[in-house]
């Protein structure tokens, strides 16, 4: 039992807690008031521009993300009072935080290791907040030793044709993934974007293989006819960049996301190829993670976040999606 008071929370651009006198802003969208900010990892729909006075926890290498994407948080802290930080296995510094023993905020979470990547850690909360995009049945993702195994012979097979591949992901998580897995591919080329957040994991220790840096400005007419490997942004194969390197090289387009379970995927992102590879839980992996953190009420946030709390609710948990409350930043939802 825990001698602090029980904490509340609400939605409204970004996640209030408030525990006793203290108020914390889990991944703002704006410059906060609160005591506390918290982000949670550098993806932009994660970050914010925080005001000079904002105390803002965060881990050093979201910190240094942040930065590199034009994102100034300051000097930001790893632990408070009463909180404390895990890693979520999202992307390279991202963390779930736990506050007392009160609320568990996973942030985006992962539930597998992947690479240099590890899982989500789980810790007893009374109260979960937790991400939901994958949270229907019908996401569950292959293991990722299968998928780089059947996208190597993928690349084989183009190499074997003379043709160049390129593999598309987000610049940040995805494409270090990408670029970790494919490396001993060559030439091996990085799209700008991917190099510059490949540069910021080398900082921080992780063993990315250098690449050729690919400026989409410069570089379309001077790469060489025959294979290669690029890794590159997600982008529509309609885009200009990918119908040049169609129509210039032949290249073949891969996109990597856990959409990718979907047959319709590949044709709506005009990829040749598509793989189910995720920086996300799958359905399974949310369920596992709420048997972790063993909760009292569970707040869903993102994606199927109505359809996975209905089936949480089937099981007996008390849990709701805690966007149905954005309209109201009154609306203290209570937890017990
Ligand atoms: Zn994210």
């Amino acid at each position: 039992m825990t001698s602090l008071p029980k904490a509340s929370v609400t939605a409204n651009g970004g996640i209030q807690v408030e525990l006793g006198n203290t108020r914390f802003d889990l991944d703002p969208r704006g410059a906060s008031r609160a005591d506390y900010t918290f982000v949670s990892h550098a993806h932009i729909d994660h970050m914010h521009n925080p005001s000079r006075n904002e105390r803002v926890i965060a881990s050093v290498e979201t910190t240094d993300l942040a930065l590199a994407r034009g994102y100034d948080l300051g000097k930001t802290m790893a632990d408070a009072d009463d909180v404390e930080l895990y890693d979520s296995g999202h992307i390279l510094g991202s963390r779930a935080i736990k506050i007392a023993d009160e609320v568990y905020y996973t942030g985006d979470a992962s539930g597998r290791e992947r690479a240099f990547l590890g899982k989500c850690t789980t810790r007893r909360a009374r109260i979960l907040v937790m991400e939901t995009t994958y949270g229907l049945p019908d996401y569950i993702f292959p293991q990722p030793a299968k998928l780089v195994r059947d996208v190597n012979s993928l690349i084989s097979e183009s190499f074997d044709r003379g043709r160049p591949i390129v593999l598309m992901g987000y610049p940040l998580g995805k494409a270090q993934l990408l670029s970790y897995y494919f490396s001993s591919w060559e030439p091996l080329y990085y799209h700008q974007s991917v190099a510059l957040m490949n540069g910021v994991h080398v900082d921080h220790g992780v063993k990315l293989k250098p690449g050729r840096t690919f400026d989409p400005e410069k570089d379309v007419d001077k790469l060489p006819h025959g294979p290669w490997v690029m890794v590159s942004p997600m982008s529509s194969g309609r885009s200009r960049l990918m119908a040049q390197l169609k129509k210039k090289y032949g290249a073949i387009l891969v996109s990597f996301s856990g959409w990718a379970v979907k047959s319709g995927y590949r044709h709506s992102m005009g990829a040749d190829y598509s793989f189910p590879l995720s920086d996300h839980c799958d359905y399974q992996e949310l369920l596992k993670l709420v048997e972790g953190v063993s909760p009292e009420v569970v707040y869903t946030v993102h994606g199927f976040a109505a359809e996975f709390a209905g089936d949480l609710r089937q099981m007996g948990f008390s849990a709701r999606p805690l966007s149905s409350y954005q309209s109201s930043l009154s609306d203290y939802v209570r937890g017990d």
